[in-house]
């Protein structure tokens, strides 16, 4: 059964007369590895707000394991779905990267033992160990995108869902960051959602492709399917 499931979700901003999301369906599977492709204002990021209820639809269900999001599992559902922002300086926190990456598991309540040894394997993981005194705000925009990669694993999600995690990024720092993203799912089992309008990411990256644009869902399948059809 899908781990994330959106039902005929539209999505309208208070200020605005379009839908940001047009009824869209799709089904994400355990394991999965897709790429969600669409130029700028397509309804990327706007979708992607959904999966962890940072939004909420307009009309239409969103559903994470089996249940609704609610605010009964609200919290729950951010655990199960980590969001990495496209802007790093979004989710930079706090003065050093070691205390970055500790923050969510400290708001979990772990104790400061398990969160130390989640901080170092997830540094580990995305080659930043090291790193760990360092203040964020100083590095560059692929390390930036790396520590906020680890921040996220340090939770251990069940899903990444991860913004346009290459932009902005020159082709060799975009190749690390995308080799971390295979990683995470080949060897740790983790579902992976990513968007990009760079159509050259997606065969190399993705099981299964959706196509936005203009907030609706114009097609899915296997990259192959895609750019034949494209
Ligand atoms: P993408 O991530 O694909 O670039 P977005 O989800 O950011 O697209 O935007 C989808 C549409 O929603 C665009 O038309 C955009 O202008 C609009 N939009 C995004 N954020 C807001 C907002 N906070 N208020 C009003 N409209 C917004
Ligand atoms: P109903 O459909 O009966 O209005 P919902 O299940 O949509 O109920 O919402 C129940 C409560 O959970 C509401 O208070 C709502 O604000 C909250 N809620 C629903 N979805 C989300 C979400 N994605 N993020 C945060 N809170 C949500």
């Amino acid at each position: 059964s899908p781990l994330i499931e959106l039902k005929e979700t539209s999505y309208f901003y208070a200020n605005s007369k379009t839908r940001a999301l047009d009824n869209v369906n799709l089904r994400i599977y355990p394991g999965e590895k897709i790429a969600l492709l669409g130029a700028n204002g397509a309804g990327k990021s706007t979708l992607f707000k959904h999966l962890n209820g940072i939004l909420k639809p307009s009309s239409g269900q969103v559903i994470v394991n089996g249940q609704k999001i609610s605010r009964k599992n609200i919290k729950e559902v951010r655990q199960t779905v980590g969001i990495v922002f496209q802007d790093p300086n979004d989710q930079i926190l706090a003065p050093t990267v070691e205390q970055d990456v500790a923050f969510g598991p400290m708001n979990m309540g772990l104790p400061i033992k398990e969160v130390e040894s989640r901080v170092s394997e997830a540094l580990e993981l995305v080659h930043m160990s090291g790193f760990e005194e360092r203040s964020p705000h100083h590095l560059s925009g692929g390390q930036k995108k790396l520590v906020a990669i680890a921040g996220i694993l340090a939770m251990r999600p069940q899903v990444v869902v991860l913004d346009e995690p290459t932009a902005g990024l020159d082709p060799l720092t975009a190749n690390k960051v995308i080799s971390v993203i295979e990683k995470m799912n080949k060897d740790m089992g983790i579902t992976v959602i990513l968007s990009t309008h760079d159509v050259d990411i997606v065969p190399l990256f993705a099981d299964r492709v959706y196509v936005i644009h203009h907030g609706r869902i114009e097609a899915e399948g296997t990259a192959r399917e895609i750019f034949k059809k494209h």
